[in-house]
């Protein structure tokens, strides 16, 4: 018996180079675009290998756990690292990236996630950019959250690596991830004599082996089922149209910060500022004594198809995710995401108005959605 999962035909090299050159579209870029055969943290480890060395001097930005893994990888490269912490419940300014240029001006790499699914926070990448552009040093971006929920433009900006995977906005499957990569780039992992070569972690493999090769062999056989769905959920955005795609999440993540402001029971959002939350995924405060990780256990239980989660280690008694992306970049998964939460407040004894939060929800929204082209 066949099984839609089972029994596919190969996926040829024509058909891979055509995904990518689909990728590189969504991006809007003229890079080369490398599709890599896992999750987004392999060319994320692969390009901070790949150029980082002793003689880098790298500036890291830390506005949530990816930018602790990223100077981890970048000290054990034998870089040089300084890190640029903020306060999970904000996100950084051109002008920390500019001071920091200023006390340490032989900074020539910059790494920065551009939205972080688990602070729910968004950074001022286009802002931040022009910096780094100023300073010419080589500038990596992990748009893994941000891709789909809002714009993410290499070329524009002048990223030199970024970093994307399809599991969260974009809807997609979470083994497969891209990374656009710059001339400079380039230049500077093939200078460098520490960047992984015949290895899983090489994209130097992928630029002298494929992409120089004229992409018409492939350095070991693909996984099928994942560039296939890949593909399937880049279609998919372009069929609904990338600005639908990222108002959704952009009306996702209002209605969800209006919606908790309305609800009470000690429920806030914990980014701050509107303009410093990201669209992927709202993150909210559990005040009030009760605990985030129990709230969203008591909401699971009633539903577990709710797109809420705890926050991760230290987080998880006061931050509560809701994870709006991709499939749940929805009024419905918001209003019911904020009607479960209502009902596990008022379980622990706290006073909510669940009413005023669907409709504060339900506003929201739809002023979002109208608010699209005005805004552009
Ligand atoms: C989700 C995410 C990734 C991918 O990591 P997972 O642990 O597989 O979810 C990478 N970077 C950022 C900023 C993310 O939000």
């Amino acid at each position: 018996m066949t099984h839609p999962f089972l029994d596919l035909a190969p996926l040829g090299a024509a058909q891979f180079a055509s995904i990518e050159d689909r990728v590189a579209r969504l991006l809007r870029t003229e890079q080369d675009v490398v599709i890599m055969q896992g999750e987004a943290l392999l060319p994320l480890e692969g390009a901070i290998r790949g150029t980082a060395g002793p003689g880098t001097t790298a500036l890291n930005v830390i506005t949530g756990p990816y930018g602790q893994t990223f100077g981890n990888w970048l000290r054990d490269c034998g870089a040089t690292v300084i890190d640029l912490a903020v306060p999970f419940h904000t996100a950084v300014t051109a002008g920390q990236i500019a001071a920091a240029f200023e006390e340490h001006p032989a900074i020539d790499f910059v790494s920065l996630v551009h939205a972080e699914a688990a602070t729910g926070n968004t950074n001022p990448v286009a802002e931040i950019a022009e910096v780094v552009r100023r300073q010419g040093a080589l500038f990596y971006l992990d748009a893994v959250a941000s891709v789909g929920a809002e714009p993410v433009l290499p070329d524009a900006w002048g990223v030199d690596l970024c970093v994307i995977g399809a599991q969260k906005a974009m809807g997609g499957p979470a083994g497969v991830s891209a990374v656009s990569v710059s001339e400079r780039a380039w230049a500077r992992m093939a200078a460098n004599p520490a960047a992984p070569r015949r290895s899983y972690l090489s994209l130097l493999d992928w630029k002298e082996r494929w992409i120089d090769g004229g992409r018409s062999a492939l350095l070991h056989a693909p996984a099928q089922l994942e560039m296939l769905a890949l593909e399937a959920c880049v279609e998919r955005i372009e069929a609904d149209g990338l600005e639908t795609v990222m108002t959704r999440h952009r009306a996702a993540a209002a209605a969800t910060r209006a919606g908790a402001r309305a609800l009470g029971g000690g429920l806030e959002p914990y980014v701050h500022a509107n303009h410093e939350a990201a669209p992927v995924a709202t993150t909210l405060r559990a005040l009030s004594g009760a605990v985030a990780s129990d709230l969203v256990a008591l909401a699971l239980n009633q539903d577990p198809t709710l797109p809420l989660a705890a926050g991760g280690g230290a987080l998880a008694a006061e931050m509560i995710r809701v994870n709006h992306y991709g499939v749940d970049a929805t009024r419905g998964a918001v209003q019911a995401s904020l009607a479960a939460l209502g009902a596990a407040l008022t379980g622990r004894g706290l006073a909510v108005d669940t009413a005023a939060a669907l409709r504060a929800a339900e506003e929201a929204f739809d002023r979002t959605v109208n608010a699209r082209g005005t805004d552009a």
